[in-house]
């Protein structure tokens, strides 16, 4: 298998919200996830999700030799071990972990969408992507520039920080 550098979005606003997301980086990394980079963690207000928990956000550069629905299905793994239950959309989730671009690939399918459909739109995915990535094409815009567009309104550094697997 080739090893792609693949991008994945973090987001947390249930429990332990900073320890669950480092948990994910460590069990993504136990499983042919080389994580290369993180992100610095941005805190979040809940957006559509009324009076709920913010997020803590952040996105992680890895190199991986999973093909995409593999790499979906171990982030979906990850998720599980964490505790995430799935109800309504939109609900409080201990670990979304989210595949935001698979190299240059892109694939529309039932199960996977990459680039993520909905990373333009995403202040809490494209800001810290700028920082790591900000040369990323998405569907043919630099990060950098989306991110120029994009307001961060609502959007700050928690100050705190992921560490890369041991
Ligand atoms: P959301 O992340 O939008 O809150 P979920 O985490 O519940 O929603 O994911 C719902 C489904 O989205 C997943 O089961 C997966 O099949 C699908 N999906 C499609 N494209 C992607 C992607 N790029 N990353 C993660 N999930 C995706
Ligand atoms: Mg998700």
């Amino acid at each position: 298998m080739p090893v792609v550098t693949a991008y994945l979005a973090l987001g947390s606003n249930l429990g332990d919200r900073l320890g669950q997301m480092q948990q994910a980086l460590e069990r993504l990394a136990a499983g042919g996830v080389d994580v290369l980079q993180v992100s610095p963690v941005y805190e979040n207000r809940a957006i559509g999700m009324g009076e709920a928990a913010p997020f803590l956000n952040a996105v992680a550069a890895v190199a991986t030799g999973l093909a995409p629905l593999a790499l979906l299905d171990h982030c979906l793994a990850v998720e599980q071990t964490l505790g995430r239950v799935r109800t309504e959309q939109w609900a409080p989730r201990t670990i979304d972990l989210d595949v935001i671009a698979y190299g240059e690939l892109e694939l529309v399918s039932e199960r996977l969408q990459v680039p993520h459909p909905r990373i333009e739109q995403r202040d809490f995915v494209v800001h810290p992507l700028a920082l790591i990535a900000p040369d990323l094409m998405i569907r043919g815009r630099r990060v950098a520039d989306l991110a120029a567009d994009l307001p961060a309104d609502g959007l700050t550094l928690s100050g705190d920080s992921l560490q890369l697997p041991a």
